[in-house]
Formats: C-alpha cells, sequence, structure tokens
C-alpha cells in the first residue's frame, strides 16, 4: 500500500505492506520458497552487500513473504521498521544483541512470562549479560536498579499470569532520563489493545506465536523499533553510533537514521546469529493477522464475560483479570488499554490443588497446553506443570500458587465455555 491517507486498524491489517504480486498478479501474499536471489550483475551483488541499496540476497536475512510481515507488524505498532525471527525468544535476544555487551545489564520487570525470566536470569549470563529485576510499580526501585552499565528497561504490557498490567509511560519517562530504551513485549496485548510506542516506547518485541498467528500453528518472533532514539546520543550504544567492525565499519545511525536498529538487526544479527523466520511460518502468520482485531474484540469480550462470573461463583476464591472492576489495575486499564484487558488470567479455587488437577482434568472444551493466545481456550494447573521446580514461596510470587490455575481465553461460544467451567467445577470442588 502507497503512503497515501492513515488508513484504520481493521484495513492496515489486511493490507499493510503486500501488493499483489509483481512477477504474477497474485492477489495474497505468496509462499517465496526461496533461499537465494539472483543479482542482476557485479554492481549490483557490490552494493547490495554494502547496504546501498535494498534487495534480497539470501534469506538467511531477508525473504520477500517475510518482508510483508515485517511492514504489516511494524505498521500495525506505530513503528519505522522490524525485523521477524524464529520465536519470541529470538526476539529477545536479537532486541538486546545491538544494545548490550559483556558486562553490560538490563533492569526487567519481576512480573514476565517465565521462559523470559529463566532466558534473562541464566541464559545471558553466558553472553556477560545479565539482569536485575524489579517490580516496575515502584519507579524509584527501577531509578536506584539503573546505572553506567544498564542498556536498556525491560516490561511486558499485559503480563500474565496475575492480570498485571504496566504503566508504559511511567517506564517510558524513567529510561528516557537515564538516555536508555524501553522494550516493552506486547504478545499479550497484540497492538490492538495496546502501542507501546505511542506511550514511549522505543522496542517492541512479540511472540507471534501467540495472538499474531492466532491458532497454534507456528512459532514466531518480532522486533519492532519506533525509530525514535538517538543511538548517538551518548557513548552507551557504540554497535549502532561508532563504525561497527562486523560490518567493516559501517555507522549504522549515521549511514540508516531512524532505520539503524533495524537495518543492523538483519545485515549484523539475522547474518550472524542466524535465528531466521521461515516463509511458510510468516505466511500464516500473515493470515492470522487479517483478522486480529475480530479476533481480540471477541477474546476480549469472552474473557469479561467468563471472569464476571467465575467471580460470582463460590467455588472460586478470587480472580485474577485486569478487566474486572475489582482489579486494583482497572484505572490503569481504562487510561492505556481502552479496547480491552487481554484474554488471559488466573483464577484461585477452593480445594487448593487437588481441586485445581481435578478441574483441569474434568475440563472438555478447555485443553490444556502450555501455551495461551491461540482462538480455542486454554488452560494451565502452573504449580503442577510450568512452576513444578520451584518452591512453594517462589510460586506464590509469580502468581502462580498450588490453588491458582491460569486460562487463555477462546473465541468460542462464552456460554459454552461457562457451561464446560461449572461441570468441571462441579467434579472438582465435590
Ligand atoms: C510465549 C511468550 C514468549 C516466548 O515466545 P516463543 O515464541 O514461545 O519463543 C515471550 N513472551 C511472552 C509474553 C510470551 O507469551
Amino acid at each position: 500500500m502507497s503512503d497515501g491517507p492513515t488508513y484504520g486498524f481493521d484495513t492496515l491489517q489486511i493490507h499493510a505492506g503486500a501488493r499483489p504480486d509483481p512477477a504474477t498478479g497474485a492477489r495474497q501474499t505468496p509462499i517465496y520458497q526461496t533461499t537465494a536471489y539472483v543479482f542482476r550483475d557485479a554492481d549490483h551483488a557490490a552494493a547490495l552487500f554494502n547496504l546501498q541499496e535494498v534487495g534480497y540476497i539470501y534469506s538467511r536475512l531477508t525473504n520477500p513473504t517475510v518482508a510483508v510481515l515485517q511492514e504489516r507488524v511494524a505498521t500495525l505498532e506505530g513503528g519505522v521498521g522490524a525485523v521477524c525471527c524464529s520465536s519470541g525468544h529470538a526476539a529477545q535476544i536479537m532486541a538486546l544483541f545491538p544494545l548490550m555487551g559483556p558486562g553490560c545489564n538490563v533492569v526487567a520487570s519481576t512480573r514476565l512470562y517465565g521462559g523470559t525470566v529463566t532466558q534473562f536470569s541464566q541464559t545471558i549470563k553466558r553472553f556477560g549479560w545479565t539482569a536485575k529485576f524489579v517490580d516496575t510499580d515502584d519507579l524509584d526501585a527501577v531509578k536506584a536498579a539503573i546505572d553506567d552499565d544498564t542498556r536498556a528497561v525491560f516490561c511486558e504490557s499485559i503480563a500474565n499470569p496475575g492480570g498485571y498490567v504496566t504503566d508504559i509511560r511511567a517506564l517510558a519517562d524513567v529510561a528516557d532520563a537515564a538516555g536508555i530504551p524501553l522494550i516493552v513485549d506486547n504478545t499479550s496485548a497484540t497492538p490492538y489493545l495496546c502501542r507501546p510506542i505511542e506511550h514511549g516506547a522505543t522496542l517492541v518485541v512479540h511472540s507471534t506465536t501467540k495472538y499474531l498467528t492466532g491458532n497454534g500453528t507456528v512459532t514466531g518472533g518480532c522486533i519492532v523499533d519506533s525509530g525514535k532514539f538517538d543511538w548517538s546520543a551518548n557513548d552507551k550504544f557504540p554497535s549502532l553510533s561508532a563504525p561497527e567492525p562486523a560490518y567493516h565499519g559501517l555507522k549504522f545511525h549515521e549511514t540508516f537514521g531512524p532505520l539503524a536498529f533495524t537495518f543492523h538487526g538483519i545485515a549484523v544479527g539475522l547474518r550472524d546469529l542466524g535465528m531466521t523466520m521461515n516463509p511458510q511460518a510468516a505466511h500464516y502468520t500473515l493470515m492470522g493477522i487479517e483478522t486480529l482485531s475480530l479476533r481480540m474484540q471477541r477474546h476480549v469480550e469472552n474473557a469479561e464475560k467468563i471472569a464476571a462470573w467465575l467471580e460470582k461463583d463460590d467455588r472460586v476464591d478470587y480472580v485474577t483479570y485486569a478487566g474486572l472492576p475489582s482489579s486494583p489495575y482497572h484505572d490503569r486499564v481504562k487510561k492505556h488499554y481502552r479496547r480491552g484487558a487481554g484474554a488471559l488470567f488466573t483464577f484461585a479455587v477452593k480445594g487448593g490443588y487437588d481441586s485445581c488437577v481435578k478441574l483441569v482434568n474434568a475440563l472438555e472444551i478447555f485443553s490444556h497446553v502450555a501455551n495461551l493466545g491461540d482462538a480455542r481456550s486454554l488452560i494451565i494447573h502452573s504449580a503442577s506443570t510450568t512452576h513444578r521446580q520451584l518452591t512453594p514461596e517462589q510460586q506464590e510470587a509469580a502468581g502462580a500458587g498450588p490453588n491458582v490455575v491460569r486460562v487463555s481465553i477462546g473465541i468460542e461460544d462464552a456460554d459454552d465455555l461457562i457451561a464446560d467451567l461449572d461441570q468441571a467445577l462441579s467434579k472438582a470442588c465435590a
């Protein structure tokens, strides 16, 4: 689509980044199941390798189907560019890679996806990076945690499982004052419910595995750059502001301006880390995004109905859903997440661990899986699965106590989901 008028979200989710295929006229974006692209001549090849001309060289770097997805997600998030990669976890490493070096740290929210906590607290140490975890509602603690070696602040917009939503603007202001970027994992909210760049985020990361694809078919990730951060304002980001030895001394920020991070992500990140998204995955995700707004509306509508029903039920102790008026985060939702608080929440079952296990076993429509953001409704009892290795205190702190189950509400009929929960709660609490 051309840079004409500003289109609405529903139009952009179908058209952004795409046009009829120039080779065949195919209206839908073809799956370019291709690895290499012929150079017109030696000069063309040299220009491509020098990044003087944009084009396709080899699919570890860029692929025509993946490129459409990159432009689509960048547009929906209000960014200037995006880099897709093989999973959400790959996106997190790819986002930190140009910013960090040995000895550097990231200040991260304590309320993160469990896999991210492990990646940040353990695995990144192998690169000489560390993470400092802080409660991002305590802005003084965030400020105190930032030191001379901090290169980013990292949070999730809507963070499961505790029904928590982040005040992105407040956190962005703290990061800004320290001259470092705020990275927001927007997986659970999607750009339909929240556009972190509008609230001051520099980078947005996604697990496209979840709502963007929407049906549990492929893993993928994406990093979107706002294009607004001045990488040359201080000497903290030499990969972007100084001559990059990994790309024969190219100065990315000076050469590419607001697209510096995106170009570095492709020319150095994907080239050397190789966490590439495959064109089949990009195709499934493009298909999913075409209906993102419709699905998110239904996910939210169902989640609101079901959370309200559970909250009134005697067999349930409490429900942590930011969309409920009883939630401590309800005002924050009204301010920053006007279209709703997503479709992930936890609830506590009377009878504790045993009742939760019985509930999960008795459900018929809900599937017991370690995933979220699927069209179908999902449930997990964290204490007996994903959080099994943790102590009871750690489980409690993670919002995954033995008496709690997490649901990812799908887009089925809400009445059917309520009936399923009703019959299973009866068996669980008998
Ligand atoms: C799933 C998830 C991830 C990790 O994504 P993968 O695609 O599984 O690698 C990161 N953050 C959040 C919020 C997630 O839900």
